[in-house]
């Protein structure tokens, strides 16, 4: 695995992308439904749990590899194509990789095709979040939450699983997104912790 070729110019996000589950503002991004109906639309398939990895690939002909040697969660290199995962995280939790991956489309989709060029180097969602995010962080983290997790498609599995894991499972998400998403979307009135 070597990342030389990736050769970041600069760090352009280093901030933890974590505190942006607690959303003040919009939690959807049209941006993600639209990407998710252009890949049923050309592939079908089943709608959950959503596939980022074939939306990343066959859709939008991004590459996806892991890296060993990655300092970060995930990176997105704009000018190859290619989205970096962290292994040893991918490893640990395979909803945490489809979370990297629909967290650097939204990167892709929000501001690559917006004009920005830099590699972007993203770092782990975890719930211990200091705030200080940057703002193309937390709409990358609103992307990613929407597109892993459809707004319409939560509301109709929560009314039928409540705040069960089996929601995550149905999803294939952390049970920390979920907990998260629940609340972003007002379905429940705790905030996780
Ligand atoms: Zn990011």
């Amino acid at each position: 695995m070597i990342l030389r070729a990736a050769a970041p110019a600069r760090i352009v996000a280093r901030a933890p992308i974590d505190d942006n589950w607690a959303m003040p503002g919009p939690v959807t991004d049209a941006r993600a439904g639209a990407l998710l109906a252009r890949h049923l639309d050309a592939f079908g398939g089943p709608e959950l749990p959503v596939p980022v990895e074939s939306i990343a690939s066959d859709l939008l002909g991004l590459l996806v590899e892991e890296s060993e040697e990655l300092p970060c969660s995930g990176v997105l290199v704009p000018a190859e194509r290619r989205i970096w995962v962290n292994a040893d995280e991918a490893r640990q939790s395979p909803g945490r990789r489809r979370f990297t991956i629909a967290h650097e489309l939204g990167h892709w989709v929000c501001q690559v095709q917006e004009g920005r060029r830099q590699p972007i180097y993203c770092r782990a969602v975890t719930a211990d979040g200091d705030g200080r995010n940057p703002p193309e962080e937390r709409e990358a983290n609103v992307f990613a939450a929407e597109l892993l997790m459809p707004r319409p498609a939560v509301r109709a599995a929560f009314a039928e699983l409540a705040d069960s894991p089996e929601l995550a499972t149905r999803f294939d998400v952390s049970q920390e997104a979920m907990r998260w998403r629940l609340y972003n979307l007002g379905l429940v009135d705790e905030r996780p912790a």
